[in-house]
Parts: C-alpha cells; sequence; structure tokens
C-alpha cells in the first residue's frame, strides 16, 4: 500500500491509499474532492472508500463529490458522528476492522478533539515494515489537537491509546503544525535534546517547503510534550502534580501560543 500525501486547504493533508497491483485506491479524510480526483486521475486507479477520521469540513469536504463521481464507493466514519458526516454507510466503533485492497486496518475511538473521532491503524504485513496510523486531528507532529468536544482526560486516554502502538509506526496527521508545535514544546521542554534536535531539522525541513509528515510515533514519544505528561521534569515546568492536570495545562498554554 503506498499512501500518496496531498497538501490541501492551507495546512491540511489528505491521504490518498493506493494498491497498484489492483489499482484500487482510497482516500483518508479528502478536504477538497478536485485535488483526490487528479492524483486519481494520474494513478489511473479506482477509489473504493472514504476512510473519515471526524466530521470536521476541512476533513469531509470532499466526500459528496467524490460520491457522486465513484458510485460504488463506500463511506467509513466513527459511530458517535453519525448524521454528520455526508454520506456515511459504514459506523465503526473501537475494535471493528476495514478492509482496502486485501490490508485490513483497526479502528481505534480516540475522542478528545471530537467526541466521535476515529483513528485508523495498519498494521505491517511483513516483519520489519512500518505499520501506518491514520489520526486526523488527535495526534499531530510535535502537538494534539485542540479540545472542542472532549475533555483532557478523554484526550489524554486517546493520546495513550495511540503511544502503545510500535514506535516504527508512521504517523500520518492531518495538519501540518509540526513547526509551530515544536516551537511551543521548546518553551516547556528546552533542555530536551532530542527536541532540539527535531526543530532543527523541522526548521530546515519547512524553509525548502517539505512535509513533515508522516513521523515516526517513536520521534513524538521522546520529542512531543503531548505523550510525556509523566515526565517530571513538564509537570513541574507547568507546575501540575498530575499526569491530567499536566495536559490539560500544556494544552491550554499551546491554545493561547
Ligand atoms: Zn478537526
Ligand atoms: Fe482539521
Amino acid at each position: 500500500m503506498q499512501v500518496n500525501l496531498l497538501p490541501a486547504l492551507s495546512d491540511n493533508y489528505i491521504f490518498l491509499l493506493h494498491e497498484p497491483k489492483q489499482n484500487l485506491a482510497a482516500v483518508v479524510d479528502p478536504a477538497d474532492a478536485q485535488l483526490v480526483l487528479r492524483c486519481l486521475a494520474k494513478l489511473g486507479a479506482e477509489l473504493v472508500a472514504i476512510f473519515n477520521t471526524h466530521h470536521h469540513m476541512d476533513h469531509v469536504g470532499g466526500n459528496r463529490q467524490l460520491i457522486s463521481h465513484f458510485p460504488k464507493i463506500r463511506v467509513y466514519g466513527g459511530m458517535e458522528d453519525r448524521g454528520r458526516i455526508p454520506g456515511q454507510e459504514v459506523f465503526l466503533q473501537e475494535g471493528d476492522k476495514v478492509e482496502f485492497a486485501g490490508r485490513v486496518g483497526e479502528v481505534l475511538f480516540v475522542p478528545g478533539h471530537t467526541k466521535g473521532h476515529i483513528a485508523y491503524y495498519f498494521p505491517p504485513v511483513e516483519p520489519g515494515e512500518a505499520g501506518e496510523l491514520f489520526c486526523g486531528d488527535t495526534l499531530f507532529a510535535g502537538g494534539c489537537g485542540r479540545l472542542f468536544e472532549g475533555t483532557p482526560t478523554q484526550m489524554l486516554n486517546s493520546l495513550s491509546k495511540l503511544s502503545a502502538l510500535p514506535d516504527h509506526t508512521r504517523v500520518w496527521c492531518a495538519h501540518e503544525y509540526t513547526l509551530k508545535n515544536l516551537q511551543f514544546a521548546l518553551t516547556v521542554n528546552a533542555s530536551n535534546p532530542d527536541l532540539q534536535t527535531r526543530y532543527a531539522e523541522v526548521e530546515k525541513a519547512r524553509d525548502r517547503r517539505e512535509a513533515t509528515i508522516p513521523s515516526l510515533l517513536g520521534v513524538e514519544k521522546r520529542t512531543n510534550p503531548f505523550l510525556r505528561w509523566e515526565d517530571p521534569s513538564l509537570q513541574s515546568a507547568v507546575n501540575a502534580k498530575d499526569p491530567v492536570q499536566t495536559f490539560s495545562r500544556l494544552r491550554g498554554m499551546r491554545d493561547r501560543f
């Protein structure tokens, strides 16, 4: 399965999954149908599925138009998003499986950014391969999504679930927020050498206008403050006494950053 990354709107990414053998494609969070159609034409592939992570317009905006082009397409989304995702006909919950061109993806229920948010994890097929995680606006490179509909505890549990996946998992998050996220991370965790190195790399990549996605889950665990609420130095940096308080203070500070 190849993953094509399509920059969309101002800072979104659409992910077009392609299985060259069967020439089938699926798309994660199509913000813009035209971009998807253009990429499909280039690949000469047929679109068979839309995998939505949550109901926000910058993730489902292209659904209707894609459905009209591919009448047999199936639209997947979370059970709790019923009625909020255009064309949705498969309602997923934690532990459900999805299938695309012979690959099986696992559904993780990750509320917090929205109350119905889900993520899709495609485990590696061959040993030594990377798994692919499509996590929408839950985990970002160097950060996490805003809490629009969920509580800090919910988001912390959702992020814990994601960080339990293998370190070499590729994290395909839906926005290019990495540089700003790491600038914020440095304000609370400046002494973290992995964070310093990562910041320097990301700054260079962004100067060259390169995408910083996908990142690796292992890198997130070492550098992303929103996965490091157990770190005592981070807890004391935000004057918190436990992980939940650490997480919610960090989230509040990032909202105002
Ligand atoms: Zn969103
Ligand atoms: Fe978004």
